[in-house]
């Protein structure tokens, strides 16, 4: 396994978020987190990206226990669902900030955003602000912002849920394209069912919690 999550547990005061919940992805693959809001899904990716420290229980990668690394010393590529890119930077220097601090040269950082802005579908908006994009074209950049650094888990919180169909159904197959071009592990929340069964190569059920179900989108929808 890649990433395994071991009964995690999160509690807050006397309320059980996630009660001893176990999870694993494999190399490449990308992952779904299915369940109702309030069941526990964003803690449980919370947990796994370092923003909050578990009450019990394990996560390793490739493992290695990562219990113990801050999120900015785990290597993660995360997207949330409302725009999180910096407002006074460019496109150009959201995609970059990542490399910058880790030191990489000018062009280096240069080739590299666009090459990104490539993949993402928006070759021309390098020097825009955020506030001038759209709601759906701001994700494309977020999405680009968190590959930069070749990440070693991609991690996307709901990234669909703030747009309006149409935009949803292309950054959905935007989302496919550019995982499955990298290969990279991914682990997306979503409450919407249609969503996870045309992403994910295997679906992890949620509610209240624990897991109630995990399999491939076959197992768990289309068994006679
Ligand atoms: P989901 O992502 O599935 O909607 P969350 O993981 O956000 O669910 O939340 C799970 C439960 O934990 C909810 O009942 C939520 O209110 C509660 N919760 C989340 N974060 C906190 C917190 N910081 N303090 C107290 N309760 C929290
Ligand atoms: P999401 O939209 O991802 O479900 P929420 O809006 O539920 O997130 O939570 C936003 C923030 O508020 C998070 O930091 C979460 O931990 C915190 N939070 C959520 N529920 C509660 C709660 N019942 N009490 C205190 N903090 C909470």
């Amino acid at each position: 396994m890649y990433l395994t999550v071991h009964n995690a547990t999160k509690i807050y005061g006397n309320f059980t978020a996630l009660d001893s919940v176990s999870i694993d992805i494999e190399q490449g693959e990308f992952v779904c987190l299915l369940g109702p809001s309030g069941c526990g899904k964003t803690t449980l990716l919370r947990l796994i990206a370092g923003l909050t420290e578990l009450d019990g229980g394990d996560i390793l990668l490739e493992g290695e226990a990562l219990s113990d690394l801050p999120a900015r010393k785990r290597g993660f590529g995360i997207v949330f669902q409302s725009y999180s890119l910096f407002p006074n930077m460019t496109v150009a220097e959201n995609i970059g900030y990542g490399l910058k601090i880790r030191g990489a040269s000018r062009s280096e950082i240069s080739r590299r955003v666009n090459e990104l802005l490539e993949l993402v579908k928006l070759p021309r908006v390098a020097d825009n602000f955020p506030g001038q994009l759209s709601g759906g074209q701001q994700q494309r950049i977020a999405l680009a912002r968190a590959i930069a650094v070749d990440p070693r888990v991609l991690l996307l919180d709901e990234p669909l849920s703030a747009l309006d169909a149409k935009v949803r159904a292309e950054l959905r197959g935007e989302i496919r394209h550019v995982q499955r071009s990298l290969g990279i592990p991914t682990l997306m929340v979503t409450h919407d069912q249609e969503e996870a069964l045309a992403l994910a190569d295997k679906i992890i059920c949620m509610n209240h919690g624990i897991v109630v179900q995990a399999g491939t989108p076959e197992d768990l929808y289309h068994r006679p």
